[in-house]
């Protein structure tokens, strides 16, 4: 297991593994008398955000309940650490108000009313319209839309098994557009930031990574900073990261590519760059820019011309387009060039969600790592590929042979993930419907932007023909389902878990912990809601039972993948699934379970995590087997393939691994952009972002070389928009919030639940001597919302921020739906596509069940902004750019806190003003989409081909 003093850093103290079978500690709530309780620990995996730490259940052995979560100590990643949202766990287990059985509505959709009916009845629905579509070519009618996944692999296997093209993900709200600017430059689509060992690390995150990798990577950004490491945030914000930072460098929104393209001329004009590297890994002799072809040219030559290319970011240049200052720009990149190999950063939303175009500061921030040969090192950039360890289970069926152009659209061939907020649009496009629609941990009427499309897509039976909603919580996008379908916490089913935590490999094993207190009494269950609370599933079984109800006798091919490895024609359990993987696909973990005496499964359960051994640095140097070498072909760039596949390319005379690039090596020129029509951005570049200063007076581009003036998208706004222009940005959370499962969570709750608007002193006078707690009204362009200000100098200013995580609704007091964390509303559609929302009551104490109820002291429910905002397609990456100038006004004598307003019509506007920036390229006259580019649950190459 994971040697934690090598890391730098280890717990003081906790139970250790031999006692967890009987670990003894004192009843809190029997003191002063000492009463000992005994626990059986069981390890689990927190489902809370993606990172996957290890939790440790605290079973008391008397009463069969969990009582407590804390850290994992066996866990390689998380280090027995966790952040406020691990125990938390606890509150959703107990939660009073969580669905408990399968729910089937008995009004009309949206309706409120629901009656519980059985899991059989649930399957045999499902299953008979799933075949019915499979059976008459309309599989691509099915659809699975999943918000958080929290697994690895099985959906994929699954779908694939169904022979559909029907996955769906969230990820083009999230992280498309920063995955779409790594791609381009290394086809590992985030990275793996070995920040532990770094001498300077640069974040672009929201905050102490709170969003992604939140434990796991802020604990080895103080381990590197206790080692000596510098830490550089770039963010309006001043957040919590920002806080503890050397340098915060608050830029103007949708600058940070001109400061990071400054930074890399700094280094380029110092001689501060690594020559050997960017001569060996980068596709250098490709480069073909301004009226300079680099074929023939030498290697200085092409670095003169690149300094050409970039002479116009100086730092006076960055400073006046983000307003830190140039002799601050120039220190960090100084800095960055002396940490050189060590060098880290990080980037996954921030610049790149909010901004059009948002994806070039991810290829500019890949520059300077370039440049200081900080690629694959120690201490710096690594690929998450090299470090997530997704192992493989016994059988995997054949990619589907169909391309889903609800998935992915023609007008966004390079868009990174499916274009999934746009689908209400094109349904309403009349592109398609949707027979059987899986929406899966996912909520997307709060959590996307403009969900009252979502809210009109879901009750229209012609368009969605049946909605089966499975979450753990009751949300706001499960009221609009036809069954709500209870699956299981993090302590109540299995998956399979890795990320790209650290320098290292890893799978977490997330088990249903009551099911396995049981079966260490010896009571071993057949399901997993034979244990969890009320009959609370688990997603594993249920696609299982689902499939063979699909195809009861196998005809259709679907069965066999669902079947059990040791006994062909049995129901495959999920003890041989996972049991097989661990046996055969997992190096190093069959020979340390025989070393316990324990089978690999049982190793699994017991420890709840497994460090698998391998190099992690330098990958791409890794050699070309020789004997895959044989037969092989070099081209004159030193591709090496075989039988029409790259295999890797040749470096100084040797045969090595590289990037899954199409040059192999990391592409600072990228063909790909130039053949799918974008050649303007072929280099990282810098092009004003749709929220840009210049913009909140008219659309306007910079030079030539920007994205082109005349596609700019316009902003027009309804009549009634009143108020000073400001940029929003909407998409950082307090870090103790979960995307959309915080409202069961009290402890949680307690810590963070209002959102006022942040507004900055200066701007605060320019709306009249603004006061923190004053009403304002925000008009976006398809609506408004109303919340109090928040006056603080911690943002730039020009900017107002809100954090998104609060302003959960519910529509019926009668409900027991998130009562905790949620305000009570008087929604209506006042006229077609008008859509009112006003808040009858906060949050009240005293709710029921949960004693503590009566100690809520709050009432804020805080404000559902997302839901007043447009769609903004990236017309590259397909991202939605979060960002947006809104109109801020004091608000009016009839406004009230919380009110809302929107017009669909006009977001149905919006959507094909942004639509109409995309260029729709068909490459090479006949493809999709460049087969090189990853994409999730990949179909057959025959798909490709349109
Ligand atoms: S960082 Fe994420 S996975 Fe880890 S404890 Fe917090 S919420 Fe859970």
């Amino acid at each position: 297991m994971t040697d934690f003093k090598r890391e730098g850093s280890h717990l003081a103290s906790y139970p250790p593994v031999e006692k967890w079978d009987d670990w003894v500690e004192y009843d809190a709530e029997a003191w002063p008398r000492r009463v000992a309780r005994h626990y059986q620990l069981i390890p689990t995996i927190c489902f809370n955000c993606e990172s996957a730490c290890g939790l440790l259940a605290y079973v008391d052995k008397e009463t069969g309940k969990i009582t407590k979560f804390e850290g994992n100590p066996m866990h390689p990643a998380s280090r027995g650490r966790v952040c406020a949202k691990g125990p938390a766990t606890i509150n959703q287990v107990h939660d009073p108000d969580r669905v408990l059985y399968p729910m089937k509505r008995v009004g009309e959709r949206g309706s409120g009313k629901w009656a519980r009916v059985s899991w059989p009845e649930v399957i045999e629905t499902l299953g008979g319209r799933i075949r019915k579509a499979i059976q008459e070519n309309r599989g691509e009618e099915v659809m699975y839309h999943v918000g958080r996944p929290g697994y690895d692999f099985i959906m994929e296997r699954t779908l694939q098994a169904w022979g559909i093209d029907g996955h769906n993900s969230h990820t083009n709200v999230c992280s498309s557009s920063a995955r779409f600017g790594y791609i381009l430059w290394h086809y590992a689509d985030r990275p793996s930031p070995d920040h532990a060992n770094s001498r300077f690390i640069l974040l672009l995150s929201a905050h102490l990574e709170s969003g992604h990798y939140f434990n796991p990577h802020a604990q080895r950004i103080v381990d590197g900073k206790m080692a000596g490491a510098k830490l550089a945030v770039m963010d309006p914000r001043l957040s919590n990261t920002a806080s503890m930072a050397d340098y915060w460098m608050p830029t103007y929104p949708g600058t940070e590519a001109a400061v990071l393209l400054a930074m890399a001329k700094v280094l380029l004009d110092e001689q501060r760059y690594d020559a050997a590297f960017v001569k060996n890994w980068t596709n250098w002799e490709q480069l073909k820019i301004d009226g300079f072809d680099a074929k023939g040219k030498s290697f200085e030559e092409v670095i003169q011309a690149l300094r050409k290319h970039y002479e116009q970011f100086t730092p006076a240049f960055a400073e006046k387009e983000c307003g830190v200052r140039a002799e601050v720009i120039v220190k960090v990149a100084r800095e960055i060039a002396d940490a050189g190999s060590r060098f880290a950063s990080h980037l996954w939303r921030g610049s790149a969600s909010g901004n059009l175009g948002g994806w070039q500061s991810v290829r500019a921030l890949m520059l300077l790592h370039v440049l200081t040969g900080s690629v694959g090192t120690k201490g710096g950039h690594n690929l998450a590929a090299w470090n997530k360890f997704v192992p493989k289970p016994f059988k995997v069926p054949p990619a589907q042979k169909r391309w889903n152009e609800l998935l992915y659209p023609p007008e966004w061939p390079l868009c990174t993930h499916e274009m999934s907020f746009v689908l209400p649009h094109l349904l309403k496009e009349g592109r398609g419907r949707l027979d059987t629609y899986f929406t899966r941990v996912f909520n997307p009427v709060w959590t996307y932007p403009d969900g009252f499309s979502w809210v009109e897509m879901l009750r229209d039976e012609n368009l969605v023909g049946i909605h089966a909603a499975l979450t753990p919580t009751w949300n706001e996008t499960a009221f609009y389902a036809d069954y709500v379908l209870p699956m299981g916490m993090s302590p109540e089913r299995h998956d399979l878990m890795s990320q790209e935590t650290h320098s290292g490999r890893w799978i977490g094993f997330r088990q249903p912990v009551l099911r396995r207190f049981e079966e260490l009494k010896g009571n071993k269950a057949d399901h997993t809601y034979d244990n969890n609370p009320g009959e609370v599933w688990e997603e594993d079984e249920f696609w299982i039972d689902l499939s063979w109800t699909i195809d009861p006798d196998g005809s259709m091919g679907i069965r066999q993948w669902f079947e059990s490895p040791q006994q062909p024609g049995k129901k495959l359990t999920v003890d041989e699934y996972y049991g097989w993987i661990f046996e055969n696909s997992v190096p190093g973990l069959p020979e340390a379970a025989q070393e316990e005496n324990l089978t690999p499964l049982q190793y699994m359960r017991k420890y709840g995590a497994f460090e698998v051994k391998g190099d992690v640095y330098k990958l791409n140097e890794k050699p070309v087997a020789e004997a895959d070498l044989a037969e092989s072909n070099i081209s004159d760039n030193g591709v090496i393939t075989k039988e029409g596949k790259a295999l890797g390319v040749m470096i100084d005379g040797k045969a090595v691994a590289g990037y899954n690039t199409p040059s192999r090596k990391l592409e600072i020129f990228s063909s790909t952009m130039v053949d799918w029509k974008w050649p303007e951005f072929a280099l990282p570049e810098y092009y004003r972002s749709h929220i840009h200063r210049s913009a909140q007076q008219v659309s306007v581009g910079r030079s030539s070389s920007d994205f082109d003036p005349e596609h700019m998208p316009k902003v027009e706004w309804p009549a009634e928009a009143n108020g000073e222009v400001f940029t929003l940005l909407p998409i950082f959370r307090l870090p103790t919030l979960i995307h959309s499962r915080s409202g069961n969570a009290k402890f949680l709750y307690e810590i963070g639940h209002k959102n006022p608007l942040w507004v900055n002193p200066e701007d605060a006078v320019k709306l009249g001597n603004l006061r923190t707690g004053d009403l304002l009204k925000v008009h976006t362009e398809i609506g408004y919302f109303v919340l109090h200000a928040w006056v603080t100098e911690g943002l730039t200013p020009g900017v107002v921020a809100c954090s998104h995580h609060l302003g959960r609704w519910r529509i019926n007091q009668d409900d027991q739906i998130e009562r905790l964390a949620s305000a009570l509303v008087d929604l209506r559609e006042i006229g077609k596509g008008q859509w009112k929302m006003r808040q009858v009551s906060g949050i009240q104490p005293d709710q029921g069940d949960d004693p503590d109820s009566t100690r809520i002291w709050w009432n804020d429910a805080g404000v559902h902004q997302d839901i007043t905002f447009p769609v903004h397609p990236d017309p590259i990456s397909g991202m939605h750019c979060w960002h947006q100038m809104v109109r801020v006004e004091r608000a009016g004598k009839d406004d009230r806190y919380g009110d809302i307003f929107v017009d669909t019509n006009l977001s149905f506007n919006v959507y094909q003003r942004w639509k109409a920036l995309a260029r729709g390229v068909t490459g090479l006259g006949v493809l999709r989409r460049p087969k090189w580019f990853p994409r999730v649950v990949r179909p057959a190459d025959s798909a490709y081909i349109r």
